[in-house]
This record gives structure tokens, C-alpha cells and sequence, in this order.
């Protein structure tokens, strides 16, 4: 079974990062528990796009199956004129293995819960840490913090960095929406931009993306008038207004960057996720990386019995991965809202592109897609 055997592992936060983390060591016959401040193992309600690298991940950990039945198996991505509804290019996403999907963040919390619950990991709810001294965590052989945005863990290796407002704010919503083709439409306009796509239970996930001099606060849960968010859209398409016309409960935060961390692990403590690397979701890896970190960080500690030797060796392998991710999301940002000559040479590149070499779009994300985490050295 390897080094993890018989070990006792605590995690800090219940987030996909966490959840994936503690099954993953739960399976290698570790003594998992994993503490959760929230009264409940819960997500908010949003969508999430699993990518074949972290589907990769879950694959290897059994939920082949369960991801199946809780996602819709995304065929495509299709870049839009926000302003006129017209499509640019149709790229396919069908042959990806394994397939890309869509679901819902609660359908994915859900399984991993009930896998991680088979497992016999401990979970404990209601159960904020303050400090590392914290019944469960001193007496742990490694204490994992998954612990998200405003990590506890973070601060205790790293010196403070102080994240900065890159300038836009982003609404979620989810509304009904019946017959729409499993596909991914992102919708560009000067300064803006609109990702539509469907998830099970006849809905469509929409995540809207404003440049803004001002900033909103930084989070998922501040509620924000629908109106608003209209009102960004009111020159776009009548098809995409249409759409955001139909959002009755909207939430609006503030993009934030943070640099990646510096220190990763001391001798006992481990960073993963977003308590490691928050990203901007304009590549859609937040989650699939944390998914990869937790299956590396697992699968490293079992094969190299020295615990410190092996998070050395998973800093190195990880944290370069995921600067370069956390890069290319940022330049994201910048070719979904140009202008003016720059829009319109984009654009026809995007078209021709379409037209004359399809699969180059999405080969061109090889090096984060086609990433096997268990099959690596890490
Ligand atoms: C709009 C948007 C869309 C996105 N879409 C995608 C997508 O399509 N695909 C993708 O891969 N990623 C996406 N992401 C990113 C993704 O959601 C995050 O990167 C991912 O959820 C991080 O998981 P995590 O487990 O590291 O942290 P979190 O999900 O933040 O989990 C941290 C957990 O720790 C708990 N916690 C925190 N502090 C403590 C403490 N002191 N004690 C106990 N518990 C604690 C929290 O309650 C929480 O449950 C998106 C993000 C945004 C904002």
C-alpha cells in the first residue's frame, strides 16, 4: 500500500481540493479526517467545467462512473460576437479523453463525499480550525490545508502577499433553460464577456465579466441586483440579452489575482488548491488543478517514504504546472475583451483558424489537458 499506510492525515477544508485529497489517501490506507467549518458538506450553486486533466484524476480514484452520471459530456466550445450573436468557430471538445464535462459544483461535492464517506474518512463538521494546535492537528503526521482563498495554512509558510484588483468584477447565475447543446459559448464584447453552458436538470450556467475601474468584494456570496448585470450587456446581441434578461438571482464579487505560493509545505504542513494557487476562471482550472494537486500530493507520499523528501519533490513537480495555468487564464482576460482593429484581427484569426485547422485551438492547451497526473513523476 505504500508510506501512506497507517499514517494520520488531517485536512483542513471540505472543498473539492480537500474532499479529492482525503480520498485519495483514505484509499491508501490512511486515517483521514477532515474538518470542515461549515454545518454541512455543501457548494454554492454554480456550475463547473472538469477538464480531461482532472477528470483524468477522478478517473483513477473510481468516480469514472459517478462523474457520467452527475455531468453532460461537453462537445464543443464556441468563441461568440456578443455584439451580433454570431458564432466565430466551433471547436470540438467530443473527442476528448476523458470527455470534458459540465456539472453542477454540488453534484460534484456530492460524489466525492459519499466516496470519501465509503472510504472511512472522518469528516467533521462544524469545525472552524483557528490554529494548528488545534485538537487533530498536532498529532497528525501531515496536516493538509485545503482551506481555500483565505487559507488559515498559507500565512503560517508563506510572508503576506497582498492580492490585487485586476480591474473587473464577475456575476454568477444559473437559469432554467431546456435543449441546449452540450457546448460552451463565451461570448466576447469590448471590456465584457459572457461563458454560457448547460448543466443537467435543464439549466445554463452563466458567468459574466465586466472591466471596472472600482472594485467589488472579493467572494462568491454578495448578492447583486440582475439589473446590473443587464445593464453591462445592454449593447450586446438581443439573443445574449435575452438570455441575462431571464437571471433572477445574481452574485457579483471581484476578480482578484494572488501570486502563487512562495513555500508549499513545511515538515508537517502541506498546501493545496486554493490555499496554494488562487486562479482567475478564465481557463476553467481552479478546481481541476486542486483535483491534480490532491492525486499528486497522494500519490508522492506513497512512494517515497521520507515525508519531507516527498513534498519537496511535490512543490517541484506542482508548482510550476500550475504558474503556468494561472498565466494563461490571466491572458485569457485580455484576448476575450480587445476592441476596436484589435477585436476584428482577433476575430478573423479565430475564424480562419476554425475553418482551416480546428483542432489547433484546443491542441494548442495539449500541456494542460493531456496531463496525467498519475502517470508522471509525481
Ligand atoms: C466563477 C468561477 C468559476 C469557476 N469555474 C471553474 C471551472 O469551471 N473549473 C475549475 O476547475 N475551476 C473553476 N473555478 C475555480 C474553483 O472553483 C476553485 O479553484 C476550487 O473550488 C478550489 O477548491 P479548493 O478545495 O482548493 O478550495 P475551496 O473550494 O475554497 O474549499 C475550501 C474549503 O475550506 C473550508 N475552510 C476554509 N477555512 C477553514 C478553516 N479555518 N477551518 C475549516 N474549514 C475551512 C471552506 O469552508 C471550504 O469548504 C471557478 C471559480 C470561479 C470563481
Amino acid at each position: 500500500m505504500g508510506a501512506n499506510a497507517g499514517r494520520t492525515i488531517a485536512i483542513i477544508g471540505g472543498g473539492i481540493g480537500g474532499l479529492t485529497a482525503a480520498l485519495a489517501f483514505a484509499r491508501q490506507g490512511a486515517n483521514v479526517t477532515l474538518h470542515e467549518q461549515a454545518p454541512a458538506i455543501t457548494e454554492v450553486g454554480a456550475g463547473l467545467q472538469i477538464t480531461p486533466n482532472g477528470a483524468r484524476a477522478l478517473h483513477a480514484l473510481g468516480l469514472a462512473g459517478a462523474l457520467d452520471q452527475a455531468g453532460l459530456r461537453a462537445e464543443a466550445v464556441q468563441p461568440m460576437d456578443a455584439l451580433t450573436a454570431h458564432p466565430i468557430a466551433r471547436f470540438d471538445l467530443s473527442r476528448q479523453t476523458p470527455p470534458y464535462r459540465f456539472l453542477h459544483r454540488a453534484d460534484l461535492i456530492g460524489l466525492l463525499a459519499q466516496a470519501c464517506a465509503d472510504a472511512g474518512v472522518r469528516i467533521i463538521l462544524n469545525a472552524r480550525i483557528a490554529d494548528m494546535t488545534a485538537a487533530g492537528m498536532a498529532d497528525a503526521d501531515l496536516t493538509i490545508g485545503a482551506d481555500g482563498l483565505h487559507s488559515l495554512a498559507r500565512p503560517l509558510l508563506n510572508s503576506p502577499a497582498a492580492p490585487f484588483f485586476t480591474g473587473q468584477v464577475a456575476w454568477r447565475a444559473i437559469i432554467p433553460a431546456a435543449d441546449v447543446p452540450p457546448m460552451a459559448q463565451i461570448w466576447m464584447a469590448p471590456g465584457r464577456h459572457v461563458v454560457t453552458y448547460p448543466l443537467p436538470g435543464n439549466r445554463l450556467n452563466i458567468v459574466a465579466v465586466q472591466e471596472r475601474a472600482t472594485w467589488a468584494a472579493e467572494g462568491w456570496y454578495h448578492a447583486d441586483d440582475p439589473a446590473n448585470l443587464c445593464a453591462a450587456f445592454t449593447d450586446c446581441a438581443p439573443a445574449l440579452r435575452d438570455l441575462l434578461a431571464r437571471v433572477e438571482v445574481a452574485n457579483l464579487w471581484g476578480l482578484f489575482r494572488h501570486p502563487v505560493a512562495e513555500h508549499w509545505h513545511n515538515d508537517r504542513i502541506v498546501l493545496l488548491g486554493d490555499a496554494a494557487h488562487p486562479t482567475l476562471p478564465f481557463l476553467a482550472q481552479g478546481a481541476n488543478l486542486a483535483i491534480e494537486d490532491a492525486l499528486a500530493l497522494a500519490r508522492m507520499t506513497r512512494a517515497q517514504p521520507d515525508l519531507v523528501e516527498a513534498l519537496q519533490a511535490y512543490q517541484g513537480a506542482r508548482r510550476p504546472r500550475v504558474a503556468r495555468a494561472i498565466a494563461a487564464a490571466n491572458a485569457n482576460a485580455r484576448n476575450y475583451h480587445l476592441s476596436g482593429l484589435q477585436r476584428r484581427v482577433a476575430h478573423l484569426g479565430l475564424k480562419t483558424l476554425g475553418k482551416i485547422a480546428p483542432d489547433a485551438f484546443i491542441n494548442r492547451l495539449g500541456w494542460l489537458y493531456d496531463h496525467d497526473v498519475t502517470s508522471s513523476s509525481e
